[in-house]
Formats: structure tokens, C-alpha cells, sequence
């Protein structure tokens, strides 16, 4: 029942207090501001729950004083458990003692607040966690995906940890730099310490420790370019004296944490340290998935997925959507009349063409998004947490992208490129996955029969059998009525026997028998390679000629040419 609050977070939060009503003033909070609750009062049973529930959590709030287990126990057995051992864990304490801090930090937890915090910084932290949460989930979900497709886990050594300083005092800076020095969970770092004149476009940093006015303030404020972005460095704000209007603007435009220079030193370390190790855990995460990238799920000549990725890819994060119950977008895309440019223009022009497309799609999706070449001139791209409306806004953009890009021949002349899309929902079109490629496939040829250059979305009639097929073929009578649609359909496409041989192929996996070559070979198509296509091509050539033989009424008409 997660509702959108104001800010668009929608988030799954186990609540832990062993007090009945300390749960209910919390849990009732976070509810009202639209986030999915899960309370309880038993530290055993949160184990179970976030390790073992129907669906994992975005956020892991954790009281400290309990009874038997208490919260920095508790923190300890969910890191060690691999469901949680990424899941954000904010521990809540009536104490706000320095000792208590550190030994939470220490422990495993991301951050603390105190239960007499004030609303509006208790929401803006819990969002802020919430966000960081589901960015690890889909990094892992990346990572599962490609471990599988190279079929072997990896094991990365994490580089050394680089950190910033910016601040316009130098003592502060100091400061800073020593209680990172001191930090128990800071291991080995290189430091850098700059001045706040220095304009930064971007940073190589891992940890960025800024005071409030470069983060927050003047012409180009660090937290709003860095601050949510997937890429970008961890970034903890240090202000002079504790504001909770600032406190609140800090975490959410981004930042990691907020820290006053009243801040005692030891806190000062343990948080500074929590922090390089929140980010290293995500960098680490993010630097096996881009090595085991370049190895085994790359296309050689566009740098994007390659289609056995792609697969991979929309089988993880069809499930994760179907589990969470989140909406995902799949955007098929083709290259209008790409023949021509090949056909006109050269060989390596078409190559040089596909790069740039590919660049541009690259470039207008988000980081989360998985961007793949799919076939020839073919593109796939798949958009997590995103519905049909946000979906047909994204295909737009794309489409946007490409829309007028020119290729020019080595030998002179040029041409301008133009795309067509299918966008198809989960679950606004189906709940199936092989259905979802289909139909959004289906889609795309509906674009390229409505003129081209042009988004369509799968269409509520458009199931299969499928609309693409033209009125004048509609009536079929058995297998040689199908034949029939499908022999029109593939002479259609000879030129290049992509969409509308995937068109035909869907009919014939219909109105085949489970079991047979037919049905066996079409279901195939989908990781159709050319031998794949060809090969059933053939098959319908044989199959017609067999219905032909046979005398078959109705069908003997139309079938030679
Ligand atoms: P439509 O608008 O219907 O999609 O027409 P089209 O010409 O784009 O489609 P068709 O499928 O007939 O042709 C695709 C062409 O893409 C044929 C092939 O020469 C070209 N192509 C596929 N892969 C590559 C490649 O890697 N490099 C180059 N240069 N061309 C390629
Ligand atoms: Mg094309
Ligand atoms: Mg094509």
C-alpha cells in the first residue's frame, strides 16, 4: 500500500522498538508520509522478517535498547545475513551520547537518529536511505545478471579510497582531515584538501567533505549536480552551527550526512568512516559489474549490452518487479530504412551510424537503465521502476535523440537518421516476459507501419494474435490460413527478415502443436540467430508445400509466386 508522498519516495521500512509505543508514534509517522511499514516489537522476529519475509526492505530501522538483542546486535546478525547485508540500517536511540553514536556506526549501521528528532529530519533522512537502498538493490540486481551471464562470480580488490576536502577555513579542513585519520573504519585513503574558490565540474573522489555554502549555496551548488546522481561521490555536509532547516535541505538534496563542526571528534571519525565505507560497498558493487562488462556483455562495435546480457538483464529485473510489485518499461527501437544508408553511403558509414545512435541513447538514459543492441540496426532498452506514462515520455526522448543525426559517406553525401519504438509495460500491457517482448516487438512494427520516425505502445487490442497483421490477410481457416498470412508477411520483410519474420513466427508458435519442430524453433526465435531465421524459413517453405501436396481446400491458391 505503498502511497507517493510529496517528495515521490515510495519505500518498504521494517520498524524494530520494544516499546509498544515509541512503534506506533514512529511507524504511524512514516506511514502518513506514504512509505509501507512493517512493525514489530520482537528483535527475532525482525530477523526473520528482513531475512526471510515475501519481500526484502528498502530501509531497516532499528531501535538500541531491547531487551535480549539489542540494536547493535541486531545490525551486526542482518550484515551478516546476505539479504540485508546491503539493505540501509538506521538505528533510533532515546541516549544521545557520543559513545553510544560511534559503537552504532561501528557496528554495521549507516546512520542514527535520536526518537526526540524532529519530524520533517526524521522523514528527510528516512527518504534520503530509502533512495540509497533502492540503489544498491538494482546495482546487486546488475551484478546477479552479469555474474550469470559470465558464469563466474568475481572477486574484486577494492582500489584505495580517495576523499576531498573543501572548506573555505583551513582549520576546519584540518580538523576534518585528522579525525578521518583516526577513523576505525577508514583504512587506507588519499586525501586531498582544496579550496572552496576552486570550481569542481567533476571528482574522482569517493567521499567528499564540503561545508554547507559550496554544497548548498552560490552559482553552482555540488549537491545540486552530484547529489543523486548513481556516479557521483559520497558527499557529508559540514556546517558551522546545527540548523534544522539546513540539516533537513542537506539530506534532501543528497547528501550522505550533516555534521557541525560541535561535532566530537571521535563521532566525527566513526561518521566520516561509516560514510567511505557506505560508498566504498556501492563502488565495489559498481566497479565488478563495469570490469565483468567489458569481458563477457559488451558489443564490440557500439560499447553497448550485447543481446545475451539484454536477456539476462530483463529476466532479473522482470522478477524483481513481479516480486516488489513495481512497474518496468521495455523500449524496443530500429532504425528507419537503415538499408539505404548501408545501400547509399558505404559499410562503415552504417557502422560509424550505429555508434552514434548508440552514443545517444546511452547518453539520454539513466544510469540504471540497461541500454542494449539487440540485433543489426536493432536496439532494446530497459527501464526499472518506470510505468507506462513515464515510460512513453522516456521513448519519446530517445526517438528525440537519434531524430535528424547525420551519417556522411567517405565519398561525400549524407543522410539524416530517424528510429521507430514499441514500448511495452509490465504490468500495465501483461505479466508475462515473453509476452512483454512480443507485444512490444508488435508495437515497434506498428510504429514502422504507421510511417516511422514515431513511438507506439503496445495497444489494449493489439494482443495475439496481433493487429500488425494486415485486414485483407485476417481470415484464417485452420494451419493453411495462417500459412497463407505468414508466407504474405515474410515476403513483406524479405529484405530483411527481422520484425515482421518475428510477427510470423508468434502466429506459427500459436497455431503449432507444443512439441513439434515448429513450435520448438519459434519459441527460439527469440535468441534467433540468422542460421535460426533461415532455418525456419525453410520449415514454412516445407510445411506450404506439404499443405500444397496435400490438396489441402482454400489454401492451394496464393502459395507459389
Ligand atoms: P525498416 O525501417 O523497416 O527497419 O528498414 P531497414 O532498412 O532499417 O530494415 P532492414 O531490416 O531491411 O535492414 C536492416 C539493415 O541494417 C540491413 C543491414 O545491412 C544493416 N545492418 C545490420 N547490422 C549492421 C551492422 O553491424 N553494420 C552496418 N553497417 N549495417 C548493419
Ligand atoms: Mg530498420
Ligand atoms: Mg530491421
Amino acid at each position: 500500500m505503498a502511497a507517493l508522498n510529496s517528495l515521490g519516495t515510495t519505500g518498504r521500512v521494517l520498524l524494530v522498538d520494544d516499546s509498544p509505543i515509541a512503534l506506533e508514534a514512529i511507524g504511524s509517522r512514516l506511514q502518513e508520509s506514504g512509505l509501507d511499514v512493517v512493525m514489530t516489537t520482537s528483535p527475532r522476529e525482525a530477523v526473520a522478517l528482513a531475512t526471510e519475509g515475501p519481500q526484502p526492505f528498502d530501509l531497516l530501522i532499528l531501535d538500541v535498547m531491547m531487551p535480549h538483542i539489542d540494536g547493535h546486535e541486531l545490525t551486526r546478525r542482518l550484515r551478516d545475513h546476505p539479504r540485508t547485508n546491503n539493505t540501509p540500517i538506521l538505528l533510533l536511540t532515546s541516549l544521545d551520547t557520543t559513545d553510544d553514536r560511534v559503537l552504532g556506526l561501528v557496528s554495521g549501521a549507516d546512520d542514527f537518529f535520536t526518537k526526540t528528532a524532529p519530524d520533517a529530519e526524521m522523514l528527510a533522512r528516512v527518504r534520503s536511505f530509502i533512495s540509497l537502498g533502492k540503489m544498491r538493490a538494482q546495482l546487486q540486481a546488475q551484478h546477479e545478471a552479469m555474474a550469470r551471464v559470465m558464469r563466474e562470480p568475481e572477486a574484486p580488490t577494492p582500489p584505495q579510497a580517495r576523499v576531498e576536502i573543501i572548506h573555505h577555513m583551513p582549520v576546519v579542513s584540518e580538523r576534518l582531515a585528522r579525525a578521518l585519520r583516526g577513523s576505525p573504519v577508514g583504512g587506507e585513503f588519499q586525501l586531498t584538501q582544496r579550496a572552496s574558490s576552486q570550481r569542481m565540474a567533476t571528482s574522482d573522489a569517493d567521499l567528499l567533505v564540503v561545508s554547507y555554502p559550496v554544497a548548498l549555496e552560490g552559482e553552482a551548488p555540488l549537491l545540486k549536480r552530484f547529489g543523486f546522481d548513481e556516479e557521483a561521490p559520497a558527499i557529508l555536509v559540514v556546517d558551522e552551527t546545527e540548523s534544522t532547516a539546513r540539516r533537513v535541505m542537506a539530506f534532501d538534496s543528497g547528501a550522505d550526512d550533516y555534521l557541525t563542526l560541535q561535532t566530537p571528534m571521535a563521532e566525527l571519525a566513526a561518521r566520516l568512516g561509516s560514510a567511505l565505507r557506505r560508498q566504498r560497498r556501492q563502488r565495489q558493487l559498481r566497479s565488478s559489474r563495469d570490469r565483468a562488462m567489458l569481458v563477457a556483455v559488451t558489443d564490440p562495435l557500439t560499447g553497448l549490452y550485447n543481446r545475451a546480457y539484454f536477456h539476462e538483464a530483463l529476466g532479473v529485473e522482470f522478477r524483481r518487479a513481479q516480486r516488489y510489485k513495481h512497474p518496468m518499461t521495455l523500449v524496443l527501437l530500429d532504425l528507419d530504412h537503415f538499408k539505404q544508408v548501408n545501400d547509399n553511403l558505404g559499410h562503415s558509414a552504417g557502422d560509424e551510424a550505429l555508434r552514434e545512435v548508440s552514443k545517444r541513447l546511452r547518453q539520454t538514459a539513466r544510469s540504471t537503465d540497461v541500454v542494449a543492441r539487440h540485433g543489426g540496426e536493432e536496439f532494446a532498452m530497459i527501464l526499472p521502476e518506470t510505468d507506462l506514462e513515464q515510460g512513453l515520455i522516456a521513448a519519446e526522448r530517445f526517438r528525440a535523440a537519434v531524430d535528424g543525426a547525420l551519417v556522411t559517406g567517405a565519398r561525400g553525401g549524407s543522410r539524416a537518421l530517424t528510429m521507430s519504438a514499441g514500448v511495452g509495460c509490465f504490468p500495465a500491457h501483461t505479466s508475462s516476459i515473453s509476452e512483454l517482448i512480443e507485444l512490444t516487438d508488435a508495437a515497434l512494427y506498428t510504429a514502422k507501419r504507421q510511417g516511422r520516425n514515431r513511438v507506439c505502445a503496445v495497444s489494449v487490442s493489439q494482443e495475439p494474435p496481433s493487429p500488425a497483421i494486415p485486414a485483407a490477410a485476417a481470415p484464417s481457416v485452420g494451419t493453411s490460413g495462417v500459412m497463407e498470412r505468414l508466407r504474405r508477411l515474410v515476403a513483406e520483410d524479405l529484405e530483411g527478415p527481422l520484425t515482421a519474420t518475428r510477427t510470423a513466427a508468434r502466429m506459427l508458435h500459436e497455431a503449432s502443436d507444443p512439441g513439434d519442430t515448429l513450435h520448438t524453433l519459434t519459441s527460439q526465435l527469440r535468441q534467433s540467430t540468422d542460421e535460426v531465421r533461415q532455418e525456419l524459413l525453410r520449415v514454412m517453405d516445407d510445411l506450404s508445400r506439404a499443405i500444397l501436396e496435400a490438396g489441402r481446400a482454400g489454401a492451394a491458391h496464393g502459395e507459389h509466386k
